[in-house]
């Protein structure tokens, strides 16, 4: 995981969103909302909308992602880079433990730009999850 700061971020985060940020950065699996609301009770942020905007707001970003299929949320693996509002991201998840990890493809970008270009469809996100068995899971 990366610890780097965006050099946006600190402009436009608010303390909330911050602490939402910071809770996902230290899970190294996918948390729901639930999870999160929970772990961020002690540090004075209470409300679940709060922490749903937050989420919200650090999606857009493309500081987190939304797993779709797990309907769980992760704090992006590179941090400070991510123009991924452009870029396909793809998520290898294991099933076994739960890890996830975060890649992201320019030729799967052109495939899906093209694809998308080709069939005049209004895309307005996109997460690939591929769900398998991680290699240490396998070894084990
Ligand atoms: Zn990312
Ligand atoms: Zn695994």
């Amino acid at each position: 995981m990366a610890g780097a700061t965006h050099p946006g971020e600190a402009k436009r985060l608010n303390e909330k969103d911050r602490l939402v940020l910071a809770a996902l950065k230290k899970c190294s699996k996918p948390v729901s909302a639930y999870d999160l609301i929970d772990d961020l009770k002690g540090h004075g942020v209470k409300a679940p909308p709060t922490v749903y905007r937050a989420l919200g707001k650090l999606i857009e970003m493309g500081l987190a992602h939304k797993l779709e299929s797990l309907n769980a949320f992760v704090a992006c693996a590179h941090g400070q880079s991510c123009a991924h509002s452009q870029e396909a991201v793809a998520f290898a998840v294991c099933e076994k433990c739960g890890s996830v990890e975060e890649f992201e493809s320019k030729e799967l970008t052109r495939t899906l730009k093209a694809w998308v270009a080709k069939k005049k469809f209004a895309l307005h996100k996109s997460t690939l999850e591929l769900r398998g068995i991680c290699c240490a899971c396998a070894d084990a």
